[in-house]
């Protein structure tokens, strides 16, 4: 459950939280969704941004954000927009529930709330695909509310700051303990977007600048001069693999097989090849969707998904004329992919047959 967290009783004493305001006013990032000093945060922006900014670079999302926001330009936009055709938008930027949680967190808002996002932590996690830290984030960006927010940048800089030795996850409680303190009630928002950009700029994973850095002379790290030994991290498991079939049919005038996949699990609604699915092992037992002369490719295409890896042997073939689609599938026209909601996965097994 997320609580209103407890603030320093004298925020402007926090000698760190007052150095890094002063460097975000000189350095700050400017980024599409980012209001410029003096400007109103728009909460459309700052939840649509935070979705994307999931488990996905800045750099990633900076075109999808501006294709969102000039296909939807608003929450009511949004809500109204086609499934199919936010799918296609979303498509590459991978964990697709998220566009789907999307769509639904935008109907909440407008047939729910009278298109006004909730100002609170507590209001905004109560909505679809809006976790902890999302909500904390938005809470303080686009309210001014004085959350405490913990994204990877941050954790870094706060387990340098303190020198914490616990690894990570297990360390969240004492990184949130740490910051709670420094997070000031004027401009808490700032505060949030500082930690950020210093995370993203100055204190680097593998090349922290400790000599420009404003919180240096509060830093354990940087005084023991081992701040990349933090975050420590957890010995990572390794992944299972799974092993699947796929199949890359073109009819010979430019047009490939392909169906949409069921409406619940991974991927669920996007387009992809026919295939046999997946498991552990080896790949399922299927059967191509036509008869043809099929090639395989030699090596796999390979592709990491959150929980496990895939590895996918692409057979490939191209019909000496037209054919009926099988039951369930359709041909769709190269040209016309981009309309699709092709994830990643599959448009790298039709990239390999190419
Ligand atoms: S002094 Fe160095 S290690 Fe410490 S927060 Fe700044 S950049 Fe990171």
């Amino acid at each position: 459950m997320v609580g209103t967290p407890a603030i320093n009783a004298n925020p402007q004493s926090d000698l760190r939280s007052v150095a890094l305001l002063a460097w975000y006013d000189r350095h700050r990032r400017i980024l599409p969704w980012r209001a410029l000093p003096g400007e109103r945060m728009e909460p459309y922006r700052v939840w649509l941004s935070e979705i994307m900014l999931q488990q996905t670079t800045v750099e990633t999302v900076k075109p999808y954000f501006a294709r969102f926001l000039a296909a939807w330009p608003d929450i009511t936009a949004l809500a109204a927009a086609d499934d199919q055709a936010l799918l296609a938008a979303w498509a590459g930027l991978g964990y697709y529930a998220r566009a789907r949680n999307m769509i639904a967190c935008a109907r909440h808002v407008v047939g729910t709330l009278g298109g006004v996002f909730p100002d609170t932590e507590e209001g905004l996690r109560a909505l679809p695909g809006v976790g902890a830290y999302t909500a904390a984030a938005i809470a303080a960006i686009a309210f001014d509310r004085p959350a405490v927010v913990i994204d990877g940048n941050i954790e870094r800089v706060i387990t340098r700051l303190g020198a914490i030795a616990t690894p990570v996850p297990a360390a969240r409680p004492e990184i949130r303990a740490a910051l709670e303190p420094m997070v000031p009630s004027a401009r808490p928002g700032d505060f949030a977007q500082a930690l950020m950009d210093l995370g993203a700029g100055v204190c680097t994973p593998r090349n922290p600048d400790c000599l420009i850095c404003p919180l240096q002379p509060f830093c354990a790290a940087a005084k023991a001069g081992t701040a990349t030994a933090y975050p420590v991290k957890a010995a990572k498991k390794a992944k299972p693999v799974r092993f699947g079939t796929a199949y890359v049919v073109h009819d010979g005038a430019g047009r490939i097989l392909l169906r949409t996949r069921p409406g619940k699990g991974l991927l669920a609604g996007m387009t992809e090849v026919p295939n046999s699915g997946w498991s552990e092992g080896e790949a399922p037992a299927a059967a191509p969707p036509l008869k043809a002369d099929w090639l395989v490719l030699n090596a796999p295409v390979v592709h990491v998904f959150t929980h496990f890896e895939l590895r996918l042997t692409v057979h490939t073939a191209t019909m000496p004329g037209p054919v009926p689609a099988p039951e369930d599938m359709r041909w769709v026209a190269i040209a016309d992919l981009d309309s699709e909601p092709l994830p990643t996965l599959f448009r790298k097994v039709i990239a390999a047959a190419d």
